[in-house]
């Protein structure tokens, strides 16, 4: 079978043509560095994503504080992360690397602050 892949690993955005026969990539075209042929495969075996996003703060400088995923999730579970990390409140002082959520849904990554909040 073919497919064109858009890797997102770096900002170049190489169209990747993809042959490959379930699983098992069999040729590339397109990818500027091997870790095109990588992200393919990764994408066909088992396609993940990260998530940057935001969660409320109560009793701060700011209304709002940034966080991500520690590490890349199934892509199909993304919705579910989302809703869970759309759940949280956090009280001021908030901290860059506080966890807010560890090992969410069991998925093995952890919602971490990436933005300082001083209390109001
Ligand atoms: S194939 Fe390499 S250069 Fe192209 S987008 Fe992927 S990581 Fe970047």
């Amino acid at each position: 079978m073919k497919r064109t892949f858009t890797c997102i690993v770096c900002p170049n955005g190489c169209e990747i043509e993809t042959e490959y026969e379930g699983t098992e990539v069999l040729s590339v075209t397109g990818n500027l560095c091997p870790k095109g042929r990588t992200y393919v495969t990764q994408e066909l075996v088992d396609p993940r994503r990260t998530i940057a996003t935001s969660v409320r703060v109560m009793g701060g400088t700011m209304p709002l504080t940034s966080v991500r995923l520690t590490s890349a999730v199934p892509k199909d579970r993304i919705f579910d992360v989302m809703e869970e990390i759309n759940r949280q409140t956090l009280t001021a002082p908030v901290r860059i690397g506080d966890v807010v959520i560890r090992n969410i849904l069991g998925l093995q990554s952890d919602v971490i602050v990436t933005k300082n909040i001083d209390k109001a």
